[in-house]
């Protein structure tokens, strides 16, 4: 046979309206399907003009652009039930919020709300007043406010304080760690305007390290909690209480980045206590800044805590009109700070998954694998290893229940690519050839839907419950 003429199969690709009529509703906008046609036809001129032959019958090029679609749907933001053991899973979204949080985001986002207008004067208001007073109280500081995150927080505090005529921010090595993908606390320093002042090594800070690093050149003391790794053997470094009182003695502030921001106590889970906002500013430090959707499990955020006069300053800062929240994110966390406040936090998700109790999620786990007794693989549930995650508490393992699935006509690996490709996507782990799914981390009634993927993946009989 010889070669196909490239200007034949160009004339033969098939066109727009065609494609379109082929592919029929695919659950997406109209625009991105055309889209997704527009890009397949390119790839496919391309194709041509490189010298290949590739298919181009409508019927080909069609399945082509729905696989394309097929990865567009998934990509696009829903509900995952998450059974990995990981609690504030960050690839996941972090913290799942509490019903009231909900509630409050979803009545600011369809009404109109008193953001800016105090209703009992009929004048304009500061911005979740409510909010920065519960914060407050719950960190018991003199006041707080809140940013767009925890990143913002440590942005914000480091245009507050780094001036050109003393810019020198100084940091422990001890402390220079990177969060999640490719954030790097110093790098944030830097770019924010700070010159970054390096003190003692790896494993060892010393006080009089920073004794000497400190002068006029200096803006503040940072400390950064290690909220996601632990250094154990020859390791020391000064407490915040020292380092406060080092501050204070030549004028400056210390500020603490605590990440987590756990507000009860995290010692009894496994003796690894993780400071609480409280427990830093007691100590001496001028500001505390932490996540909203970490350990307070509540939305995105950055809070910071401490001396009335800084925050207050922070506040009359430009730019922290450029990282301030939107009306959803306080209301959501205004809800969760209050449930906190209440002395309600069993009733967020990520606390209630935190203080599980083993037994009841032994139990959960002998449910569900009951549940699925008929399918074609070997089902047991047994006991496992769930972890708090998004970067806190790394040491802490806490004991937790799985089931595990051992498929009969395929590999865990394969079970567990079907399971992410179910609606809803479900996440669990591979681990010796056996997929588990961890019980800690399903949100009350996910069992079922759980069930019915599994069933699905399994490609069993779904009718039999
Ligand atoms: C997680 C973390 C941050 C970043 O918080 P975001 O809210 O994700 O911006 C900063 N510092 C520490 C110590 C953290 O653990």
């Amino acid at each position: 046979m010889c070669p196909a003429d490239p200007n034949e199969l160009m004339r033969s690709i098939p066109g727009v309206d065609r494609l379109l009529t082929a592919l029929g509703d695919q659950g997406l906008p109209r625009g991105l399907v055309l889209a997704g046609v527009r890009e397949e036809l390119n790839e496919l001129r391309q194709a041509i003009r490189a010298g290949q032959a590739p298919a181009v019958g409508v019927e080909d090029v069609a399945m082509r652009v729905c696989e394309r679609l097929a990865r567009a749907r998934s990509r696009r933001i829903q509900p995952v039930i998450n059974a990995t053991g990981v609690i504030v899973h960050t690839n996941l979204g972090r913290s799942p919020m509490a019903d009231q949080a909900i509630e409050a985001a979803q009545q600011a986002a369809g009404n109109y709300v008193n953001l800016e207008l105090d209703l009992a004067t009929g004048k304009r208001g500061g911005r979740a007043a409510v909010l920065e007073q519960s914060l407050a109280v719950l960190c018991e500081a003199e006041a707080a406010t809140v940013v767009n995150n925890c990143a913002a927080a440590l942005a914000l505090v480091v245009w507050q304080f780094v001036k050109p005529e003393h810019n020198q921010v100084i940091l422990s090595r001890g402390e220079m760690m990177q969060i999640g993908g490719g954030f790097r606390i110093h790098e944030l320093l830097e770019t924010a305007g700070a010159t970054l002042r390096e003190v003692g090594t790896t494993n060892k800070t010393s006080l009089a390290d920073y004794e000497q690093a400190l002068g006029p050149a200096t803006a503040m003391l940072l400390k950064v909690h290690r909220s996601n790794f632990y250094m154990e053997g020859f390791v020391e470094s000064p407490d915040t209480r020292a380092l406060a009182e080092l501050a204070q003695r030549q004028g400056k502030v210390l500020i603490e980045d605590l990440g987590g921001g756990a507000m009860f106590p995290t010692a009894p889970l496994d003796g690894e206590h993780e400071p609480t906002p409280a427990n830093v500013l007691k100590q001496g430090a001028d500001l505390v800044l932490f996540s909203g959707d970490k350990l307070l499990g509540g939305p995105q955020a950055g809070i910071i805590a401490g001396k009335a006069d800084l925050i207050r300053a922070l506040k009359a800062n430009p730019l922290f009109r450029a990282l301030r929240c939107d009306k959803m994110s306080l209301a959501a966390l205004e809800q969760t700070a209050s449930l906190h406040l209440a002395g309600q936090s069993g009733q967020i998700p990520i606390v209630a998954m935190i203080h599980a109790q083993p037994d009841a999620l032994n139990d959960r786990a002998q449910h569900l694998a009951a549940q699925l007794a008929d399918l074609p693989a070997k089902v047991t549930a047994r006991p496992s290893i769930a972890r708090i995650g998004g970067g806190a508490l790394p040491k802490t393992e806490l004991p937790s229940a799985c089931i595990q699935i051992k498929p009969h006509n395929r590999s865990a690996d394969q079970l567990a690519s079907a399971l992410a490709a179910q609606t809803p996507a479900c996440i669990g782990y591979v681990e010796d050839e056996h997929l588990c799914l961890d019980v800690r981390t399903l949100l009350p009634g996910q069992e079922d839907v759980l069930a019915r993927a599994l069933k699905q993946a399994l490609g069993a009989n779904a009718a039999k419950s």
